[in-house]
């Protein structure tokens, strides 16, 4: 793409992808102002590293149009109604995101794509997928969403057979001409509203990653949303319709028999009715959302040609990542999980789903969403719930509406060391057998830089009452 070269291009944002946007542009002869509206020490010190490459940085200024803006290259913290891209919109400026920049950029022999999305579980299935992958002895990576600038892959010099890609609404939102070879959605479940606007706009963009797929889109059998979306893509002759169940198999569909993952739609052999690919055993851990992120991973890389013995070797090399429904210790008879991945209400329902007697911590930021289906469904297993963070209030209303007789501890704080105070609160109202489970519904910038964070506050929170340590805080 040398006609980038002597554009003008805005950046809008810095961090983890405006930088290297910023720094891929440059290299490639554009012109590049970043633009960001707030101005601390983080961003002063991203600047610092950007000027010196010829990049004019303006902080606290995020808002107007630079004179002679050709192109904006935005970073998925901006919403579509942020002044700036109404202001491009007016002027017929083009807005991508950095996946499309990566797409556009990527060389004529360049790997294809897998694709994920989905409001949770994406991250799980991105690394089995590039487990599978990597065990049917292709080169591959994991990247995307994950914390892998595509940018940094596409321009970088190392060969790859494939790629794993996980995809953010907001990713697929400004990513107008990305065609994957297959996608896939996991789930469809009210997240991020609060950017997207309405449900409807978010499903929408969640279904771009099925456009002009070629080869398969893959939904979730579960979840009749995302096979609408499928319907609605418009895909290359020939693509087909995978679908993924834990239940038994249809016709063109991967699924579970008896402990067994089989998959009925990329038969090889015509006299098979299904070809077996591993037992639930081998998914680790073996948890029915589990599952479906493995089947969807399953699916995608048997639409990439890849032999079912690949498949089982793939999932029992996968390792969890950290923060999800993981397990810190045991403390007097009580397990804490930390499970700060579930930052909406559809990844706590699931693991809320996974235990008997829970006390729960929760609290952070809603993003526009609505508790009280979730507090219905979990209501029966609460021992009690600690809330905190600056949105609790919404969980407690919930709580006050459909779980009258759960205790419930708020402890109006949403200072870092509310965590450990929440920790103890827990283990006031926790019995032996019982989980203390850390799966705060909510995301975790009220409190914490992100969710990380807030698990490694969980986590050390329980390394303190284990020890009988008592934190300042
Ligand atoms: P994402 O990358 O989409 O945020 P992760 O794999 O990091 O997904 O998991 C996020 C959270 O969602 C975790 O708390 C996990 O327990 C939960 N989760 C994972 N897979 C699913 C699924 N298929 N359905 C519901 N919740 C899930």
């Amino acid at each position: 793409v040398s006609d980038l070269a002597g554009r003008q291009v805005t950046v809008a944002g810095l961090g983890v992808s405006g930088v290297p946007a910023a720094r891929a542009l440059r290299g490639l002869g554009a012109s590049v102002t970043v633009v960001n509206g707030s101005d601390g020490e983080p961003q002063r010190a991203q600047a610092a590293e950007l000027e010196p490459l010829g990049i004019t940085v303006r902080l606290g200024d995020g808002e107007a149009l630079p004179e002679g803006t050709e192109l904006i290259v935005t970073t998925p913290g901006w919403k579509p109604t942020s002044p700036l891209f109404l202001a491009a919109a007016e002027a017929g400026v083009p807005i991508w995101g950095d996946v499309e920049l990566a797409w556009r950029l990527r060389g004529a022999d360049a790997p294809p794509w897998l694709a994920v999305t989905g409001t949770n579980g994406k991250t799980t299935t991105v690394r089995m997928l590039a487990a599978i992958l990597e065990a049917a002895g292709l080169r591959t990576a994991a990247v995307g969403n994950i914390g892998v600038s595509l940018l940094d892959i596409v321009l970088g010099d190392e060969p790859y057979d494939v790629l794993a890609v996980e995809l953010s609404s907001y990713q697929l939102h400004w990513a107008p001409s990305l065609r994957a070879h297959s996608g896939a959605v996991l789930n469809l479940a009210p997240d991020h509203l609060d950017w997207h606007g309405s449900m409807a706009a978010y499903a929408a963009d969640k279904g771009r990653i099925y456009e002009g797929n070629q080869v398969a889109c893959v939904y979730n059998v579960a979840d009749p949303a995302t096979e609408d979306l499928v319907r609605a893509a418009d895909v290359e002759e020939g693509c087909r319709a995978i679908g993924f169940t834990l239940g038994t198999p249809g016709p063109s569909q991967l699924g579970v028999v008896e402990d067994i993952l089989v998959d009925r739609a990329f038969v090889a052999n015509r006299e098979k009715q299904a070809q077996e690919l591993a037992e639930v055993s081998d998914v680790n851990p073996p948890a029915p959302h589990n599952i479906a992120n493995a089947l969807a991973a399953a699916a995608l890389a048997r639409a990439f040609g890849v032999p079912p013995r690949a498949v089982r070797d793939g999932l029992r090399a996968f390792r969890p990542d950290p923060h999800r429904v993981e397990h810190v210790a045991d403390v007097g008879g009580v397990a804490y999980v930390d499970d700060s991945k579930a930052t909406n209400t559809h990844a706590a329902e699931a693991s809320l789903g996974a235990y008997e007697h829970i006390v729960w911590i929760a609290g952070g930021l809603a993003k526009g969403a609505t508790f009280d289906e979730l507090v219905l469904t979990a209501a029966k297993r609460l021992r009690g719930v600690v809330l905190i963070g600056a949105d609790r209030a919404l969980i407690g209303e919930a709580l006050a509406r459909h779980a009258t007789d759960v205790p419930v501890v708020d402890l109006d704080r949403t200072d870092t060391g509310a965590m450990a105070a929440a920790v103890r609160e827990a283990a006031r109202l926790a019995r032996p057998g019982d989980t203390v489970l850390m799966a705060p519904a909510c995301a975790s910038m009220d409190m914490f830089t992100n969710y990380n964070k807030r698990g490694d506050a969980f986590a050390a929170a329980v390394h303190d009452l284990a020890s009988g340590r008592v934190p300042d805080d």
